[in-house]
């Protein structure tokens, strides 16, 4: 049996927050990123992307790298990582899309047109796909890839609730959705305090694996993969504890986590959760 093997495409896109104070344009940018792990014939890509226009150049870039894709797993319930699903399962009809019971249940939720429409379309106008689709409930917590073990690794709420990771065993890869960030702010608008404590242990939890690499689903254009982003991630959520503590309005907060991280690219992400924390 070969070595398994796996590939990043990422692509930028703007953030999904609008009216960012001024400051930071230069970084004004975020990037979503999609796995494809394969072998001699078959591979499995892990998360979408969410315009119409970048579902195609992944489609061509799983063309081109002429395998069968046989499986497309989702992460977490977040548009940015599902909702070009559908142009993919029309371009590959034999691929089956997949993802845990609470995320597929989620993401029914979050393609009824009341949600597009009032969540997606005024943030993206006119680039989300006309049609979207949910993935199927995966049975247990493995499937294969030319006989080598894909794990799901439940991970609580980090960046929503019920996200997951996978796990490649065979080559020490996890594809951390968006658990782990690489020089981007975390997006913490859906935590409070407790989720927060939930994510860490989701660190330490992908941490316990060892892995040689971890993917973070929101990185640089031409990201390093490297476990070290676990312990950056991580010193991130502590200093937004701490500054929430010592902080008095959402303004104050984005202050002092720009003092900390001023380099990382989406401060819109660090907005939203400042003013999600003090709701003046
Ligand atoms: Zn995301």
């Amino acid at each position: 049996m070969a070595e398994l093997k796996w590939k990043l495409l990422t692509r930028k896109r703007a953030s999904s927050t609008k009216g960012v104070p001024p400051g930071k344009e230069d970084l004004a940018w975020v990037t979503n990123t999609v796995t494809l792990v394969y072998g001699q014939r078959d591979a499995v890509l892990a998360d979408t992307f969410l315009s119409e226009q970048h579902s195609k150049e992944l489609l061509d870039w799983v063309v081109e790298s002429g395998k069968n894709l046989r499986t497309i797993y989702i992460t977490h319930a977040h548009g940015d990582h599902f909702l070009g699903l559908k142009l993919l399962l029309d371009k590959f009809p034999n691929a089956k899309a997949i993802a845990t019971a609470s995320v597929v249940a989620a993401i029914q939720e979050q393609i009824k047109p009341e949600y597009i429409q009032s969540v997606w379309q005024p943030r993206f106008p006119g680039q989300i796909p006309s049609q979207l689709v949910a993935p199927e409930v995966i049975e247990g917590d493995t499937f294969y890839l030319e006989g080598e073990e894909l794990k799901v690794v439940e991970l609580g709420h980090t960046d929503t609730s019920h996200t997951t990771a996978l796990y490649v065993p065979s080559i020490g890869l996890v594809i951390s959705g968006d658990c782990v960030y690489n020089n981007t702010h975390p997006y913490l608008a859906e935590c409070d305090e407790e989720a927060i404590t939930e994510w860490l242990r989701a660190l330490d939890r992908i941490e316990s694996l060892h892995p040689k690499a971890v993917v973070a689903g929101h990185g640089v254009l031409d990201p390093d993969s490297s476990p070290r982003h676990i312990g950056e991630t991580r010193r991130y959520l502590h200093d937004f504890v701490a500054s929430l503590a010592r902080t008095a309005t959402a303004k104050e907060l984005y202050e002092a986590m720009l003092a900390l991280h001023p380099n990382r690219v989406n401060p819109g992400s660090l907005w939203a959760a400042a003013k999600a924390s003090k709701p003046s």
